[in-house]
């Protein structure tokens, strides 16, 4: 056969498919794939059924139905204090993914260079890639994964057209610092940059704290591009909805990639999460208290393991660093781990390219507490070799 595009070629299947496939096989406990395991909010579940019989299921709006989009921009007031004119500064997509392949393309061109801070989100680096920019790496290293200013002097150039942050970020499970935030300002400014913020955890920062999104960080109004997902604020992980904010040029610009991307997205789904951003402030409130709670309950039975959990601030994720069970390979640990205990975790040098960190697995804890406690017991036996 002739040889078909690089990128995608030499590419394995993600680590997240590949785990659950594993813990499919060996009946573990899965707590590798980032999803919660409880069926969502039943109002908003409601409101899809009711839109798919009762509503249109034609191609609603290239760029979201109006009902979303004004939902998106009330959304940016309410809890970032910020003025979005539905109109020219929303765009819906189909899941944050969709989202993040149409804000490279629509910016990108072969030769610019975009900064990823490892560990990054699987998905950023191939379609970097197949835009055909040069990524550079700022690794973050546990167990802080701070930013700083020195590696972020190595990465940014007058090449720079873009940098990717996830913020809440996965796997890390940090909410980065006011401090960070504005150094990361700082190096896009100075580089004339543009900034995709990816924060489909912010809803999912805990312990008081909250959310500041890169959008009302000084001087990012302009070159930011937010995007949010419902399937982390409802629980939805498989109705891929994504919804994007950012100025009328750019929202211009990534509606273009957008409209060969996927065009829309269902109609029903995107009035389900209309309704769900439009909720009461106390929703967004207990999902984060509920996912802090389960936090508390996996981190602290870590912690009585003697298994060395690393802080977690916000996302649905906890980190463990093997090194204090003897271990220097995550893979090869995660691959045991499954076959031979029963639980299913992340490797996270699965989210490295330039200096993987192989000391350290992630547990996704978006789960009912019966299954925590599951991993948990099936865990303990790991201390005793
Ligand atoms: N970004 C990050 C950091 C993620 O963890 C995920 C995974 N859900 C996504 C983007 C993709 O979101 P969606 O399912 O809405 O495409
Ligand atoms: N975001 C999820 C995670 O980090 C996985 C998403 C996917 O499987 N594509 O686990």
């Amino acid at each position: 056969m002739r040889s078909t595009n690089a990128t995608y070629a030499n590419l394995p299947t993600t680590i997240f498919e590949t785990m659950s496939r594993l813990a499919r096989h060996y009946d573990a406990v899965n707590l590798g794939q980032g999803f919660p395991d409880d069926k969502g909010p039943l109002d908003v579940l409601q409101q899809a059924a009711n839109q798919l019989l009762e509503g249109s299921n034609q191609y609603p709006p290239m760029l979201g139905i109006p009902a979303l989009r004004q939902a998106v921009a009330q959304h940016a007031q309410r809890f970032y204090g910020l003025e979005v004119d539905w109109q020219s500064e929303t765009l819906v997509t189909s899941g944050a993914t969709e989202a993040l392949a149409a804000a490279i393309f629509a910016l990108v061109e072969p030769g610019d260079e975009v900064v990823l801070i490892e560990p990054f989100y699987d998905a950023y680096l191939p379609l970097v890639q197949r835009a055909g920019a040069t990524p550079r790496f700022v690794s973050l290293k546990p167990p802080y994964w701070r930013l700083e200013r020195a590696d972020l002097a190595a990465a940014f150039s007058s090449r720079t057209k873009a940098v990717i942050v996830n913020n809440p970020m996965n796997p890390t499970g940090r909410v980065f610092s006011t401090t960070e935030l504005d150094l990361l300002a700082e190096f896009a400014t100075g580089a004339d940059a543009f900034v995709i913020a990816d924060e489909v955890y912010e809803h999912l920062v805990f312990d008081g704290a909250s959310h500041r999104s890169l959008l009302s960080v000084t001087g990012l109004r302009d070159r930011v591009i937010k995007i949010g997902s419902a399937g982390k604020t409802f629980s939805l992980t498989g109705w891929k909805v994504g919804y994007v904010t950012a100025h009328p040029t750019l929202i211009n610009l990534l509606g273009k990639a957008h409209q060969f991307l996927t065009f829309t997205t269902p109609p029903n789904l995107q009035a389900a999460v209309a309704f769900g951003l439009n909720k009461q402030i106390s929703y967004f409130k207990d999902l984060a208290g509920d996912m802090q709670r389960r936090r508390d309950r996996f981190v602290s039975g870590l912690t009585a393991l003697g298994l060395a959990p690393l802080l977690c601030e916000g996302t649905y994720f906890a980190n463990i660093d093997i090194t204090a069970l003897g271990a220097d390979d995550d893979e090869a640990f995660c691959r045991k781990l499954v076959e031979e205990r029963g639980v299913a975790a992340i490797p996270v040098s699965a989210f490295y390219r330039a200096a993987p960190v192989r000391s350290v697995i992630r547990f996704c804890f978006a789960k009912q507490d019966v299954v925590l406690d599951a991993a948990l017991e099936r865990l303990a036996s790991l201390r005793q070799g």
